[in-house]
């Protein structure tokens, strides 16, 4: 029996019945814009998914240099060295992003321009690190400061005051080689250096010019300097400088050679290099035991600054450059300096954020002597890691 034939119009149960009607049809009508909502974002979900597989069956392109632009469609290119083609260009290509010169994916059956490359100038394509003009003071810097007095005295003043070198008629020196323990401060000095002068920063790794770009690394070497002249005023950095330029011995491996052209391109960069110029090198090894003495010479790094373990007060202004911004309740640094004999800065640091996360997982707004001591003996572990690299420092460094 249905409702109808149970109730009549004015009756109270026929008008509850209506609105309960009423909110159901609300409600549902509410469910289905739901449902609607959920069917649109599937379904562009499946067509972005759509698209990502088409995209990976995609057979691989070739990589080739677009040589001219004929209108907007069309262009001639090569791949390598092969026969020119003229090809039709993607419409989602930005036009006004395609020069002569241009690094560019061909599709593998039309030829056309699918892509375009970044340029190996690129520096990110190099793998160069490049700042514009690095955030580190030297007020960043604890202790050193007799490195960073003999550091701002062969690079910093020669870019500040030219004028003082040539009138006493000496070349201020081409290269700094800063060396010493890992994390001491070698990239610090440096950064701040450049942004003492306001110059931009370029890193370099030693190994990876090497290791990374097998049968590049002397082009790279050439590529690195003029991207330095180009960005001028510069400081180059060029961190673990042993890899490059380790003692040269029997060329036997191929990865010898490598390593040895690399290393010839660098020297003769640096001969070819004017002292006077706003371009400075500054290099950096844990192993200045195994530089080949051709790096030492005059005109080269002629300039050696050690950049030692701290010592007790390397290690307190360390830690007073670290806690700067911390909120530190009954903390002892000295303690803390005396206790780390061995840490290098890079330990030190790691010391201060470990012991501002003791603070944190406390639940603490402020940072105690404790959130320290727990800190040492996480970072440090047992005296052993303090006692080694202190051994190994007296045997690298004397
Ligand atoms: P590597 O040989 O491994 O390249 P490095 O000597 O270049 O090491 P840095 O990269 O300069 O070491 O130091 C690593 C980090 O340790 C720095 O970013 C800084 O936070 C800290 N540190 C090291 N030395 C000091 C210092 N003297 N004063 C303040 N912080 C330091």
């Amino acid at each position: 029996m249905s409702f109808e034939d149970d109730v009549k119009v004015g009756d109270t149960n026929y008008d509850d019945y209506v609105i309960f009607l009423k909110r159901r049809i609300r409600q549902l009508e509410l469910q289905v814009r739901t449902l609607e909502a959920d069917k649109e974002r599937l379904e562009r979900e499946l067509s972005r998914l759509r698209m990502e597989m088409s995209r990976m069956k995609q057979p691989p392109a070739f990589a080739g240099t677009l040589l001219e632009l004929l209108d907007d469609e069309r262009a001639i290119v090569q791949n390598f060295n092969g026969p020119r083609f003229v090809v039709r260009i993607a419409p989602w290509i930005e036009r006004d992003k395609l020069k002569p010169g241009s690094r560019v994916a061909l599709d593998q059956r039309t030829m056309a321009v699918i892509e375009l490359l970044p340029s190996q100038k690129d520096p990110s394509v190099l793998g160069f690190e490049v700042i514009e003009r690095p955030k580190v003071t030297y007020r960043d810097i604890g202790g050193l400061r007799h490195q960073l007095k003999e550091l701002r005295e062969a690079v910093e003043l020669p870019l500040k005051h030219p004028e003082l070198f040539e009138r006493v008629g000496i070349d201020p020196p081409k290269g700094v080689l800063l060396y010493g323990p890992p994390g001491c401060g070698k990239t610090l000095m440096a950064k701040a250096l450049a942004n003492e002068v306001n110059a931009t920063f370029i890193r370099v790794v030693g190994s990876e010019l090497v290791r990374k770009y097998i049968g590049e690394g002397a082009r790279l070497v050439g590529e690195l300097f003029e991207l330095a002249k180009e960005k001028a005023p510069t400081i180059v950095f060029i961190d673990e400088i042993d890899a490059v330029g380790a003692k040269r011995m029997d060329e036997t491996t191929g990865g010898e050679r490598e390593v040895n052209r690399t290393l010839m391109q660098l020297l003769a960069e640096m001969d070819g290099f004017d002292p006077r110029g706003n371009v400075k090198i500054i290099a950096a090894t844990n192993r200045p035991d195994i530089l080949d003495p051709a790096l030492l010479r005059p005109g080269r790094f002629d300039r050696l600054i050690e950049v030692p373990l701290p010592d007790f007060e390397g290690r307190l202004e360390i830690l007073k450059v670290h806690t700067r911004k911390m909120n530190l309740r009954d903390v002892d640094l000295r303690a803390l300096a005396g206790m780390t004999e061995g840490a290098s800065g890079a330990d030190l640091k790691a010391i201060v954020t470990e012991a501002g996360m003791f603070a944190i997982r406390a639940r603490r707004e402020y940072v105690t002597h404790e959130d320290f001591l727990k800190a040492i003996d996480k970072v440090l572990g047992s005296e052993q890691k303090l006692a080694q690299q202190i051994a190994i420092h007296e045997v690298m460094y004397g």
